[in-house]
């Protein structure tokens, strides 16, 4: 599976990486969210949570 984060629409809030640590990360110094590891996306199954509860839909996912 492909994670993708649309950098211009991420607003930093952090519900990926609350959800997903092993998969999303949010450094203080960007205030954006970044994909630490998609492999873990399959292996711990959060991503689509993830995705649906982006306040603004900046993660996609791809097959
Ligand atoms: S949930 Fe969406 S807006 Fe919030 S940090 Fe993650 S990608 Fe950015």
């Amino acid at each position: 599976m492909n994670v993708i984060v649309d950098e211009e629409k991420c607003i930093g809030c952090g519900t990926c990486e609350e959800i997903c640590p092993a998969v999303f990360h949010v450094p203080e110094s960007t205030g954006k969210s970044e994909v630490i590891d998609e492999e873990a996306c399959e292996f711990v199954g959060c991503c689509e949570a993830a995705a649906e509860n982006c306040p603004v839909e900046a993660i996609r996912l791809q097959e």
